[in-house]
């Protein structure tokens, strides 16, 4: 039985246990906040500190990208972590992101790096506006970004970056990116799998919609393959320049018949959670696959499917369980606005028969709760139909 230690213990290391155990695979989780090695599942059970999970692990792995950046060289010194260090910490710095992304000649927003109030007026000056300004670290779900429309509020904008880095408490310096806001027609991201062999295998690409900033639905259908396509050589860039091992993630803008890459993902991530029942295997049982050493199981897609997010809400009415090949996946997490508390899946045997699924699931679900569901799913049926 191999063991793997993964660094961060929420729904991302839970969902990698619930992959890994049919495959014999015994997976810890390192809670970052208590310091102690957990269930996955189980929290309640404790196993020890790091430096113990570390010396009972044959692998360690991670499930969030903004791991402490000792932790990280705790864990490459035992010369167990997969991804690298290095990936990893690129995923978490959007500066050694954009540099990765120039590196590998992969299309991306216009942007700047903002060090400066002089670089920030530079911004402002090359970048057409409207400009988005994300912080360099710690940024998830839309958060620590700016969006400036109109130069008039250019000062204000900057007092507030100004005074976000001064309250970092990080231990590398913060900082922010500036990107020309891209005017997308969809977003879609690709999850795939890089083995330790340096053989890859990609997800079809899903098209994300966002509430709030946040992820809300993932509808992953058969793209078209120049589309697929661009998309995988991108992954394979990336991937071999990072000597990935691995799920990663990219998250893309599609503009017209191009993807400019808005970010990446060292890790399983949310718009592959589809891939539980969509498809072959699951993004979480390919990356346990992938840094075990094991064969990467096929990402080829069963049905249609989307993934619902549930945020902030503990419950969901059971007549949505009573939906054909509806799952539910909650995460075990204590009620807050806003948390991501688990996801839906749904899918069918072509696109209509989800599209009219995803509509029957969209009218049980609170409207309140799931906003803009309603209408993304009434929009879905209609271009499906039509
Ligand atoms: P998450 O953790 O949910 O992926 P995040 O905080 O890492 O979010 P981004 O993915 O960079 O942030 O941005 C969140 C959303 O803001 C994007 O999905 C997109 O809708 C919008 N956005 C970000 N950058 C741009 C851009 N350059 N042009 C247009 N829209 C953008
Ligand atoms: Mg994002």
């Amino acid at each position: 039985m191999k063991k793997v230690l993964v660094l961060g213990a929420g729904q991302l290391a839970r969902m990698m246990d619930l992959a890994g155990s049919p495959l014999n695979l015994d997976v810890k989780a390192f809670d970052v906040r208590t310091n102690q090695v957990v269930h996955p599942v189980a929290p309640i059970h404790v196993y020890g500190d790091l430096e113990n999970g570390i010396k009972e692990a044959d692998v360690i792995t991670a499930e969030f990208e903004h791991v402490q950046h000792d932790t990280l060289a705790i864990c490459e010194a035992s010369g167990k972590l997969l991804p690298t260090s290095t990936a990893i910490k690129t995923g978490g710095d959007r500066r050694l992101e954009k540099a990765l992304l120039e590196e590998c000649g992969v299309a991306n927003a216009k942007h700047k790096i903002i060090e400066s109030k002089a670089d920030f007026d530079q911004a402002i000056a090359t970048l057409d506006l409207p400009i988005i300004f994300k912080s360099a670290l710690e940024g998830y779900d839309g958060k620590g970004q700016w969006r400036l429309k109109d130069a008039a509020q250019a000062d204000d904008i900057w007092a507030d970056i100004e005074d976000f880095i001064a309250q970092s408490k990080s231990s590398v310096p913060q900082g922010v990116v500036a990107e020309q806001m891209v005017p997308f027609d969809r977003e879609v991201s690709l999850v795939g799998v890089r083995g330790r062999d340096g053989q890859t295998a990609v997800y079809p690409l899903t098209e994300n919609h966002h509430a709030g900033g946040i992820l809300s639905v993932s509808v992953a259908v058969e793209s078209r393959q120049e589309l697929q396509a661009q998309a995988a050589e991108v992954f394979d860039k990336i991937t071999n320049k990072l000597n990935y091992v691995g799920v990663l993630a990219i998250e893309f803008f599609q503009v017209g018949d191009q993807l400019l890459v808005n970010e990446i993902a060292p890790r399983v991530h949310n718009s592959g959670h589809w891939t539980q029942q969509g498809a072959d295997t699951c993004q979480f049982e390919n990356h346990l696959r992938a840094v075990c050493g094991l064969p990467l199981g096929s990402t080829a897609m069963v049905r249609p499917t989307a993934m619902v997010n549930i945020l902030g809400e503990d419950s969901v009415p059971n007549e949505a369980l009573a939906l054909p090949s509806l799952a539910i996946h909650w995460y075990d997490k204590e009620k807050r606005a806003g948390r991501k508390m688990g996801h839906l899946n749904i899918n069918g045997k072509d696109e209509l028969e989800l599209a009219q699924r995803l509509n029957q699931l969209a009218n049980i679900l609170d409207a309140d709760a799931f906003p803009d569901l309603r209408e993304f799913a009434a929009n879905f049926l209609n271009k499906v139909s039509s």
